[in-house]
């Protein structure tokens, strides 16, 4: 009988709301029909979320102070700001090549200055092609021409 009743005991449940005694299988508070499972969802929902919030900013600040120099990451208008650099003639291109071997500790901002001088290279192929072309077309053009006046 003891054991029971410190069975039925243990199985009681509180209202959230009002604090006073639930039947066990009642999803509904008997005194200020409250519910049981709603109430503490309530409760516990708006806390947790909060202190997730809250951890995720401070990781986010703590793994920011914990990268390293050289991964560093670069805000969107750090980088505007190297493009504009790196477009400059003479200095522009100097930086890059300074920046590309090693200039800066900065690895997120070597990859960019190669990717650029990458970009400039393949620029620079192209139009050397172009003018190849278009200097062998002219030659070729002009040769004709000179021939035809000759002629
Ligand atoms: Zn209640």
């Amino acid at each position: 009988m003891e054991n029971l009743e410190e069975e039925k005991k243990g199985a009681k449940k509180f209202c959230a709301n009002c604090g006073k005694e639930i039947a066990k299988g009642s999803e509904f508070c008997s005194h200020c029909g409250t519910s049981t499972k709603a109430s503490v969802r309530v409760e516990t929902q708006p806390t947790n979320y909060s202190n997730n919030n809250n951890n995720s900013y401070q990781n986010e600040y703590a793994n920011l102070a914990n990268i390293p120099s050289e991964y560093k990451p670069i805000s969107m208008w750090g980088y505007f700001g190297y493009e504009l650099l790196f477009s400059l003639p003479c200095v522009g291109f100097i930086l890059l090549i300074v920046f590309s071997f090693g200039g800066t500790q900065n690895k997120n901002l070597r990859n960019f200055a190669r990717s650029y001088f990458c970009l400039i290279i393949v620029l620079t192929v192209i139009l050397v092609l172009l003018f190849v072309i278009l200097g062998i077309g002219g030659a070729a053009a002009y040769g004709s021409y000179s021939r035809y006046n000759n002629w």
